[in-house]
């Protein structure tokens, strides 16, 4: 027996998202007696880069090394994930929560006649059946969901796991899995990467800047911010509509959701559809001139300050670190 990782990769590189899912299902192993995790990667990747997920757990990693499917297609690595599950013998399938994820797992739970759960943020409850804790209502609730079917498929909240590194270099197995033109009947044509050294959305550190920014020319003081941070940069909706900042960077309900370790406020309000996409952060900082301004009631710690003040100086401050 075994449970199945489903890996995302980005530019050749298993994502974090991924490997804490590994450590997950490593965890979930140790606890059901389904003895080792085998994690699945898909399209053109560095085979060394495949055994370091070995660290996070795995002790094997199938290789479906295929080109096609490089890029995202979502029926295609469906139906390659289901081929390799069935040939396993698995009945847990891990993943990373993320938008390929949802897309691919929804239809992995048909093929797979699989119970999904999604934003799963602990190890299962068996003491009374097979209950799962997860995340709910942008990360302002839990549920906790009993499972009754032999088929499982967990996704993870990002950053709900620790990350293991205590692992070794996992063995690599070329995978062949049988596609037909109609798992490709979708294609991509075309991808445009968000620019920035760090993702958005992979990002341990953001730091993010509002309407008090007062304009485009201002957030030079926000990126030397971020690069002293190692953070990602991103923005509030009006900022991204006025076209102050590129829409990729729309932090919030309508926009990208993010769970860093450290997410840092600039000038932004705390409106409730923004807080819906930074609520999940482990460490919420925010700068506001306004001492009234809600976002102080999410925050972790407060300045009550000009943006225009306080930046410079906390920038110096952390480089004299
Ligand atoms: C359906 C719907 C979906 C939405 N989705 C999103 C979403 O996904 N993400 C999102 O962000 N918004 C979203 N919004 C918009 C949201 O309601 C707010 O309007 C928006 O978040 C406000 O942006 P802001 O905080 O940058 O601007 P403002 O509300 O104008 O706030 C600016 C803040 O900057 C402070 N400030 C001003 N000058 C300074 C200074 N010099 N130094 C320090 N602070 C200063 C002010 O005190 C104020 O708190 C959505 C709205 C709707 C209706």
């Amino acid at each position: 027996m075994a449970i199945l990782v489903y890996l995302e990769q980005a530019a050749g590189k298993v994502k974090s998202t991924s490997l804490e899912a590994v450590s997950f299902a490593k965890a979930l192993a140790q606890k059901t007696g389904e003895g080792e995790v085998v994690a699945l990667a898909l399209g053109t990747m560095d085979a060394s880069e495949l055994a370091k997920v070995g660290k996070a757990g795995a002790s094997k990693v199938l290789y479906a090394s295929d080109p096609r499917l490089t890029e995202g297609v979502i029926q295609a690595h469906a139906s390659a994930t289901a081929q390799a599950f069935k040939s396993l013998g698995a009945k847990t399938l891990v993943l990373a929560k993320s938008s390929l994820g949802d897309a691919v797992s929804a239809r992995l739970a048909i093929k797979l006649d699989a119970a999904l759960v999604s934003n799963v943020v602990e190890l299962p409850d068996l003491s009374s059946g097979y209950v799962v804790k997860r995340s709910i209502y942008t990360g302002k609730a839990f549920a906790f969901t009993p499972v009754a079917k032999e088929n499982k498929i967990l996704a993870i909240k990002k950053n709900a796991i620790e990350l293991s590194k205590e692992g070794v270099d996992a063995s690599v197995e070329s995978c062949s899995v049988s596609l037909t033109d109609v798992d490709f009947a979708s294609k991509i044509t075309s991808t445009e990467r968000a620019s920035g050294q760090i993702l958005l959305p992979e990002a341990d550190v953001v730091v993010s800047g509002g309407r008090g920014m007062k304009g485009p020319e201002n957030w030079g003081m926000l990126e030397e911010l971020a690069s002293t941070l190692g953070a990602a940069t991103g923005c509030s909706k009006p900022v991204s509509d006025i076209g102050w900042r590129p829409h990729h960077e729309h932090v919030g309900q309508t926009g990208v959701k993010v769970a860093p370790s450290l997410y840092v406020a600039v000038g932004i309000s705390g409106a409730i559809q923004h807080l819906a996409g930074v609520n999940s952060s482990k460490c919420i900082v925010v700068i506001n001139k306004d001492p009234e301004a809600p976002f102080f009631k999410a925050a972790d710690y407060g300045i009550v300050g000009d943006a225009f003040e306080v930046i410079p100086k906390l920038t110096a401050a952390l480089k004299a670190q």
